[in-house]
């Protein structure tokens, strides 16, 4: 079932290069609300449910929603260039980067030269490990993982993102090491195999006679369907490649637990 899925997925075209949205004309935009004290910005705060909640749903109208939204304002253009610049981080819509802008003008100098600082000093200071692809300090290329010779040899974790090592040194349960994918296959968003690193995890399987791979992409559709590139891609009848047990939430409930959790629950139950 799954794989014809993931199949299924893969060959999907993207629905939004082939039916592009008309573009926006400020008449055709609903009226904000009423100017306050504060003017243009309260009222683009205030803009009404719907229209939030068309900029919040829909990414492809996003930008040019908060450009003509922004556009039509009295707002001075720095101000403007944060908004926009929030706008553009991952899950963050047009309301919150205004959110976000007001509350640095609002609070002391400090606090936004801090960030200010902090974003620079991430930029200059920090870099992609050149083995694994994990988040590492210039200093230390390849990074700490890579180099510490208690690590498990011969077994490597593949995971989407940076955080995901993380959440999964987090456990303390894991000896290996890591292969940073950052992303996963996902049609819809025009990102493929080359995409990814994909292409370097093969070489490291070779180069460093991995044993097992441990397939730690996310439980979605593109985590799935990643996860069946790699098991084609790799090639090896002598490598054992395996994917994170899926289940019930420690401390959860089952009559909480939706159909397909409970059921690969109990696909992947163990012995007591
Ligand atoms: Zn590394």
């Amino acid at each position: 079932m799954l794989p014809r899925l993931v199949q299924a997925f893969l060959s999907s075209p993207n629905p939004c290069s082939r039916a592009p949205l008309p573009p926006r004309t400020p008449t055709s935009a609903p009226p904000f609300a009423q100017a306050t004290a504060f003017g243009p910005w309260l009222a683009y705060e205030q803009r009404p449910a719907t229209l939030s909640r068309a900029a919040a749903c829909s990414p492809s109208v996003e930008p040019c929603l908060t450009e003509s939204l922004l556009m039509s304002s009295a707002l001075p253009r720095s101000v403007e260039r944060l908004i926009e610049a929030f706008a553009r981080l991952p899950g963050i819509g047009p309301k919150t980067a205004s959110r976000l802008t007001y509350h640095l003008l609002r609070t002391g100098e400090g606090e936004s030269r801090e960030l200010a600082k902090a974003l620079v000093a991430v930029r200059e200071g920090t870099v992609f490990c050149s083995r694994c692809f994990n988040i590492t300090s210039k200093e230390s290329d390849p990074c700490e993982i890579c180099e510490d010779p208690g690590r498990e040899a011969g077994v490597l974790c593949v995971v989407e993102e940076p955080l995901d090592v993380l959440a999964i040194e987090r456990t303390r349960n894991y000896a290996g090491r890591y292969h940073v994918l950052h992303g996963a296959i996902s049609p819809v968003e025009g990102i493929g195999p080359d995409d990814l690193r994909i292409r370097e995890l093969l070489a490291r399987v070779d180069a460093e006679e991995i044993k097992e791979l441990i397939v730690a992409t996310n439980p979605t559709l593109e985590g799935e369907a990643t996860a069946m590139y790699l098991k084609e891609a790799v090639h090896n009848p002598e490598l054992r490649m395996t994917r994170l047990a899926r289940g019930l939430p420690a401390g959860g409930d089952l009559e909480y637990a939706d159909a397909r959790t409970l059921s690969e629950a109990l696909e992947g139950r163990r012995e007591v």
